[in-house]
């Protein structure tokens, strides 16, 4: 399997390539040459099957030569050995057709476990096999920079920096991050937006003689292993409603839409989705975006929702991709217009994406009234993301298709904003309760391309 980039203008790369690499030299996100039909007959078989072997079925034609089947059987089993639920990804009931899909049970509580883990097993897998050693950037809202630093601490051949917006994250998240005692973890308090600190790790890749000199790898939403690794759990959970023998619909809480585009592939795949649904809180440029074609972000409004406050969403390249005939240049021309302010996709475009996606979009007070409702109703405490899902996906359900709602994160890890919605406190697990009494370690950094750099080479130094 051979990887090429949305926009057409970089070399094409195998998987262990492009997961290595995350972004494109032209820019651009790397996706598969072609994607792989998986036959009804395979689907049906995994019903029942563990999911970890499900996950081996469904990514292995994605993954060439990389790994051997056995070597990277061992991959998935050490990525999700450390999950807190033995079903992975259990499926819960909310109300007659509409499911809840629980993606918090992995070490940091939040969906992003599932790519990261496995990420983080396949680049040591990887980079142990050739003797060599990178640095990981990458920006955070929270929950991905706690995910890669649970997932890369303390191996032997990864440093790992993750820039977050300085007091715009939880302080579940923050502490995830900054209390990991590994000297090859380096947590960085960016001030600015979570916009900023990916436009500066955006920068650091274009930037080739500083990306060459401290090998810069990247884990972001933007590295297609992740992309993949969460195709997986659309798999399972339509499975064991019926599929592929049964429609279903999946709503998606959303911000770079790594996610939903994971559902995008699943569908590809040959999974019967009826209906992706974009769910937003009330930075809903892709909300807007899908109902009006226009994509022009207008600054982020702090919510409390924060891992998707989000006015750059850098996998909808990828969907504009396929929505665009796989057009790399006119996928090249619409992000140049993005850096001078928006676009407007083409009408076709528009069409073709509506054929897979909805969208709505929840603001704070409705994002409350689901917490609350949903607790009073079936006893589940949603995440304000999480709840953000439920919101949108009972607009847009219908009697006919079960709906499948992703829960992105255990409400311990926003336990204010779940208080104050519902009236309970939501206890972290067990297995992290002495969080909030280890010591934290972070550096302060300016806005700035050329002091984060310096930072960097600095520390991968010593
Ligand atoms: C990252 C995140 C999202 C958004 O996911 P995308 O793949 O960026 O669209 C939603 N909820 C939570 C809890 C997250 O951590």
């Amino acid at each position: 399997m051979k990887y090429i980039s949305t926009r057409g203008r970089a070399p094409t790369l195998s998987f262990e390539e492009a997961m290595l690499t995350g972004l494109a030299r032209d820019g651009g996100l790397y996706l598969p040459e072609s994607i792989p039909v998986m036959a009804a007959d395979d689907i049906r078989a995994l019903e029942g099957v563990s999911y970890e072997e499900a996950a081996f079925r469904v990514m292995r034609p994605y993954i060439g030569d990389a790994f051997t089947d056995d070597e990277f059987r061992g991959i998935i089993a050490r990525a999700y050995e450390g999950f807190g639920h033995a079903a992975r990804a259990p499926l819960k009931q909310l109300d007659s057709g509409h499911f809840l899909l629980e993606l918090f049970h992995g070490p940091t509580l939040a969906f992003k476990d599932f790519a990261m883990q496995l990420i983080g097993q396949m680049f040591e897998f990887s980079l142990k096999r050739s003797g060599s050693r990178v640095s990981i950037v990458g920006a955070t809202s929270g929950d991905t920079g706690s995910a890669a630093i649970e997932a890369f601490r303390g191996l032997d051949a990864v440093d790992v920096f993750i820039l977050y917006p300085h007091g715009r994250v939880s302080e579940v998240q923050r502490r995830q991050m900054t209390t990991p005692g590994e000297s090859n973890v380096h947590a960085l308090a960016i001030d600015g937006h979570f916009d900023d600190a990916q436009a500066r790790v955006k920068d650091m890749f274009n930037d080739f003689e500083f990306r060459d000199g401290v090998r810069l790898a990247g884990v972001n939403s933007i590295n297609w292993a992740r992309v993949l690794a969460q195709v997986v759990y659309y798999f399972t959970s339509a499975v064991s409603l019926g599929a592929p023998d049964r429609k279903v619909s999946f709503t998606v809480p959303t911000g770079n839409f790594g996610d939903v585009f994971a559902g995008y592939i699943a569908k590809r795949m040959g999974l019967p989705i009826d209906r992706l649904v974009v769910a937003t809180n009330q930075n809903d440029i892709l909300h807007r975006c899908l109902s009006t074609g226009d994509y022009r972000p207008d600054g982020v409004a702090p919510s409390i929702s924060p891992s998707m406050d989000i006015q750059v969403s850098s996998n909808f390249e990828r969907a504009l991709f396929y929505a665009y005939g796989q057009d790399g240049n006119a996928v090249g021309q619409v992000m140049d217009e993005l850096k001078a302010g928006g676009f407007t996709v083409s009408q076709g475009a528009l069409e073709a994406l509506r054929e897979t996606f909805d969208s709505g979009r929840c603001d704070e007070d409705q994002t409350r009234a689901a917490i609350r409702e949903t607790w009073g109703a079936s006893g589940e405490l949603l995440c304000p993301h999480s709840a953000v899902g439920v919101h949108v996906a009972e607009a847009q359900r219908d009697a006919h298709v079960p709906m499948i709602t992703l829960a992105t994160a255990h409400p311990a890890k926003f336990p204010a904003a779940v208080e104050e919605a519902s009236g309970i406190h939501p206890p972290l697990p067990a297995r992290m309760a002495d969080l909030y009494e280890r010591d934290e370690r972070v550096t302060r950094v300016e806005n700035d391309l050329s002091a984060i750099e310096t930072l960097i080479k600095e520390r991968i130094a010593h």
